[in-house]
């Protein structure tokens, strides 16, 4: 048994040998920064920030407080602080809205008697992570329709026991509703805050500052997608005010958001990622992940049934190579294509669409590493061609 162990052997320690000890396999991450899937591969310079921070103590609250600096600065806002992925700080936000900046509510949470806790939400805006924003005890007063809602709607609903009003911006939301910067004026009439989830809306790096330019007072981004700092990491940016309620309502004081610390380590990892995220050319990353999905889709292009094409939009945040199965497709669906992949040698994970009934998939390159979008483009080609015909 022990010579099997080799997760402390400096001379043959790598991630290879780490999943073979575990018995795990490894797969091709094809389909982007998804957490089930293991995120997206950190950049060296956290992994090097995450080592050397392990060299020294501090006082957290210190730390939080100046690494929440940097990160505005970095980013071009007025405040920020860190949590434990973007879900983490959709907790935080909820509980910022109702608690503020008083010991005994930030305590008293989840039990919410004697504090605004509803969050206002347009139907249209709900999202499978959303119940983070429950976490602290609050409920959602939902409005208008999956495909719309007004401005009336929304101002109907807000009442005594309101906390604030929710904004989501993210791929595959069923309706755009009321735009930010009106939901902000509204809710700033009222006194209330808006608190965005924009998880997953970089690049481009020009969101980070958008969203609060139109009006949030706290906007939660992942840090674990493609910032590329540690997976578990995220950050809140906005209003001086909230985002110091946020901090307060945040691990590593004793609360409702205690279970979701995060290291002086992922802390460093975050802040040099981000500083390398910035720094990057966006235009030429951006021509990188085209040629690449344009290697693909020549592999793929004439098979009978399909469209192949690169998508770069709001829903398509990087260039993704989106494969579109038509009225004429004969083969199997989604799906099935994306499990041929993952069960194959080697494991390839693509991703997919999560609307009802969806007609296509797409591969994403953020983690592709070097001579993998070979290796994607020949089995997407074997398998597709196979079931093409019916295979
Ligand atoms: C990814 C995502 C989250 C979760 O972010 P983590 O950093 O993984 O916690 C929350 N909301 C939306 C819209 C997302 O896309």
């Amino acid at each position: 048994m022990a010579q099997n162990r080799r997760l402390n052997d400096p001379q043959t320690l790598t991630g290879q040998s780490i999943v073979d000890d575990l018995g795990v396999t490894p797969l091709i991450n094809a389909g982007g920064p998804n957490t089930k899937h293991s995120g997206s591969r950190p950049r060296l310079e956290a992994i090097e920030a995450m080592e050397a921070m392990s060299e020294v103590f501090v006082d957290m609250d210190e730390l939080l407080l100046a690494a929440g600096e940097r990160i505005a600065e970095i980013t071009g806002n007025e405040a920020a602080t860190i949590t434990s992925g973007a879900s983490g700080g959709l907790v935080v936000q909820a509980a910022a809205a109702m608690a503020k900046d008083d010991p005994e509510r930030i305590t008293q949470l989840p039990i919410t008697d004697g504090m605004p806790s509803e969050l206002i939400i347009q139907r249209g805006h709900r999202f499978v992570y959303d119940h983070l924003y429950l976490a602290p005890g609050s409920s959602f007063v939902e409005v208008g329709r999956p495909t719309d809602s007004t401005i009336e709607e929304i101002e109907q609903a807000i009442g005594p026991n309101t906390a604030a009003l929710i904004h989501l911006e993210s791929p595959y939301k069923e309706t755009f509703g009321v735009p930010l910067p009106e939901l902000a004026e509204l809710a700033h009439a009222h006194g209330l805050p808006v608190l965005a989830d924009c998880a997953s809306m970089l690049p481009p790096r020009e969101n980070l500052s958008k969203y609060t330019a139109q009006g949030a007072d706290l906007v939660s981004f992942s840090g674990g997608k493609a910032v590329r700092g540690p997976q578990s990491t995220g950050f809140l940016i906005g209003k001086p005010e909230w985002v110091e309620f946020a901090r307060l309502n945040n691990a590593p004081n004793p609360g409702v958001t205690r279970a979701q610390k995060v290291s002086k380590e992922e802390i460093a990892g975050l802040l040099a990622a981000l500083e390398a995220f910035v720094s990057v050319d966006e235009e030429a990353e951006t021509k990188h992940y085209r040629d690449q999905m344009n290697f693909i889709i020549d592999q793929i292009t004439e098979i009978p049934g399909i469209t192949a094409e690169i998508q770069h939009n709001y829903d398509h945040y990087i260039p993704h190579a989106v494969v579109t199965f038509g009225n004429d497709w004969r083969g199997p669906d989604y799906s099935e294509i994306t499990a041929r992949l993952k069960a194959g040698s080697p494991r390839i994970y693509a991703a997919f669409d999560y609307r009802p009934n969806p007609n296509h998939m797409w591969i994403d390159p953020l983690n592709l590493q070097d001579g993998e979008v070979e290796i994607v483009a020949e089995q997407l080609r074997k398998i597709l061609i196979e079931a093409a015909s019916g295979g």
